[in-house]
């Protein structure tokens, strides 16, 4: 049977890295973007190879629009000259950045930038690489348990989160008579690099977040790659249009 190819954007480290090696435990080789760290994207690609899977990784600047077309065609070439391939068959919108400001004093400079990440990329993004994904394919979104409850400082990178999730159900039901099925998986907070590191190196921060979440600690970058690989199993091919929490439990 055809291996499957999941594409993932910032996969060199955190929740990307996870969903890139629990795929990989499940079988599916691994197109993964990084930005600016290949160091560290070659080592996940050593990993997914140790699992017995391929994979291969590209420089993105999900900002630069303008480069989407030029990604697309490395893509294509990619999944000819590695994968024997014209086709990948799931897209994991991930890459992002944490910003905290008060709405009071959030800049526009800061709202430009989480839009240009969170919201204009994975929308031109996945417009442009439509033709590259499989019939029957699958789409996960990445958006945030604060698009469901709001902590004071997210007012702008909480609100591109939520038109991700309006998005995906608009993708769901126009991608649908293709087979293509979009959903969106919400973590809650997680111990990663986002946002500095907040979640996992503050005390404070960490003890709040496991006081409020019914399963009792903050999240780790295995619980939200093993939600993905989960997602994109066979037996979740009905789900779309759908908002997934995985939070733990968090704000209930
Ligand atoms: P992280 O900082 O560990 O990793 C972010 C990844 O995105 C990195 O690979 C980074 O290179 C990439 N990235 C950042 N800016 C980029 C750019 N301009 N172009 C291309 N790639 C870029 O963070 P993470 O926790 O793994 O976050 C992944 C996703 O999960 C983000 O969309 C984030 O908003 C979301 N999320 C995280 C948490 C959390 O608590 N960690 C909670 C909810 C949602």
């Amino acid at each position: 049977m055809t291996r499957k190819i999941a594409l993932i954007t910032g996969a060199s480290r955190g929740l990307g890295k996870s969903a890139a090696l629990h795929l990989a435990a499940q079988g599916v080789d691994i197109i993964g973007t990084y930005h600016s760290a290949a160091a560290e994207a070659q080592a996940v690609v050593e990993q997914v190879q140790a699992l017995g899977g391929r994979a291969a990784m590209l420089q993105l600047d999900v900002r630069q629009s303008g480069s989407f077309d030029g990604f697309v065609g490395e893509v294509g070439r990619l999944l000819k000259d590695v994968f024997a391939q014209d086709h990948f068959n799931f897209l994991i919108n991930n890459a992002g950045i944490g910003a905290h400001a008060s709405f009071a004093e959030t800049t526009e400079a800061q709202f430009d930038q989480l839009v240009a990440i969170h919201f204009k990329a994975p929308f031109f993004l996945t417009q442009k690489l439509l033709p590259l994904i499989s019939d029957g394919g699958r789409i996960i979104n990445i958006s945030s348990g604060l698009a469901r409850f709001s902590l004071p400082g997210y007012s702008a990178y909480a609100s591109m989160k939520g038109a991700i999730e309006v998005l995906s159900r608009y993708q769901a039901k126009e991608l649908g008579p293709r087979g293509i099925s979009v959903n969106t998986l919400a973590p809650g907070a997680i111990a990663t690099d986002f946002s500095g590191g907040a979640v996992r190196d503050n005390p404070d921060l960490n003890a709040m977040v496991a006081n409020n979440t019914a399963l009792g600690r903050a999240g780790l970058p295995d619980d939200i790659g093993g939600a993905i690989s989960t997602l994109l199993a066979d037996g979740s091919n009905w789900i779309t249009g759908q908002r997934i929490e995985a939070s733990g439990g968090m704000f209930l």
